[in-house]
């Protein structure tokens, strides 16, 4: 209940008009989010690979209601690969895209728009010797997201895919991208879907995500194993072992802020471990779906609230 009353909170314009009032400088903001400019997203991004972890870079916008806010996202990745570049930073850090921040609600052009804009984005990444992994939204974008991403692989074949547990049908996609070269995050899934298309039960998402863990360790391509819970962490070690994957055959991702204690012990064993850094102004919507994932963190949200 909680959850989803939070996750259609993530979406209020009203709701998000107040807390954005909460400076950036809150803990509970900068727990969670590098900060709202270039500068400090370069700067968390350095502290974190000289601690060897390596990052994927989210330059924080969805809902992009008109052409020239889509160009403007796309043109601020434009300038992190670049500068990520310069700083030396890019056998370290990827970043992670969303299609609907770069133009793919935008009606009969939008995913014409996504597609050239992502395009651009992977030519830049490529260029700086990088990579770029295409975060998945909710449910109705998946046919459309899976498609662009398919356009854009014919070019840029590195380009990363994500799937998510939650859902029915995630099975069969994992099948689909589990070949040579294929770069697939496996996430549990972060909207609120309703029951036609996922499950509903922790535990049936938990179950979907080691069947589809399965899949992509005994496939060709290279998972990346997006999760904080310890099961599916120890699972997806033992699933690696089985399929006699070396470390850096795969690798663990997981979100700046959330249990840096267990991203460095990983790191520490040899595996690849990736945090994904979120920063920029538009950090409402990430927030409170990071808050809905641990209602433990809303107190800690509240106080910063009121103290402020
Ligand atoms: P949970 O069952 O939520 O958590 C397991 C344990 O992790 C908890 O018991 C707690 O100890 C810890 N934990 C989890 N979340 C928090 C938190 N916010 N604060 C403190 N502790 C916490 N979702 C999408 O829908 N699309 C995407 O493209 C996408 N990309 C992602 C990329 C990465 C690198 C990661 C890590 C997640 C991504 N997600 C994405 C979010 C994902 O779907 C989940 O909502 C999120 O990861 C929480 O699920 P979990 O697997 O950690 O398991």
């Amino acid at each position: 209940m909680l959850r989803q009353a939070l996750l259609s909170a993530a979406k209020s314009t009203r709701l998000k008009k107040v807390v954005s009032t909460v400076p950036v400088s809150a803990s509970i903001v900068t727990r969670f989010v590098a900060g709202e400019t270039l500068d400090e997203a370069v700067e968390a991004t350095r502290k974190l690979v000289v601690d060897g972890l390596q990052v994927s870079l989210d330059h924080l916008g969805e809902d992009t209601h008109d052409r020239e806010q889509a160009d403007k996202i796309t043109q601020s990745y434009l300038t992190l690969l670049e500068r990520l570049g310069r700083a030396g930073l890019t056998r370290g850090a990827e970043v992670s895209v969303k299609l609907s921040a770069v133009g793919q609600a935008l009606g009969a052009e939008g995913e014409k728009i996504a597609t050239e804009n992502l395009q651009a984005i992977a030519l830049a990444a490529h260029n700086a010797g990088t990579t770029v992994t295409v975060d998945m939204e909710d449910h109705t974008t998946i046919d459309s997201t899976l498609g662009i991403l398919a356009d854009v692989r014919r070019d840029f074949p590195q380009t990363g895919a994500v799937l998510q547990s939650y859902l029915y049908r995630t099975e069969a996609d994992c099948r689909d991208l589990a070949y040579e070269g294929s770069r697939v995050r496996l996430c549990k899934g972060a909207y609120d879907e309703p029951a036609s298309v996922a499950y509903q039960k922790d535990a049936d998402v938990d179950r979907a995500y080691v069947r589809c863990l399965k899949i992509l360790m005994a496939g060709r391509g290279y998972p990346m194993v997006a999760t904080h819970d310890p099961r599916l962490i120890e699972i997806a070690g033992a699933l690696a072992t089985r399929h006699g994957r070396s470390k850096g055959s795969y690798e663990y991702q997981m979100l700046y802020g959330v249990r840096p204690d267990e991203q460095r012990r990983l790191a520490g064993l040899g595996e690849t471990v990736r945090v994904y850094v979120p920063y920029g102004e538009d950090w409402y919507g990430y927030l409170v779906r990071r808050l809905a994932e641990r209602p433990a963190n809303i107190a800690f949200f509240l106080r910063s609230l009121v103290t402020r």
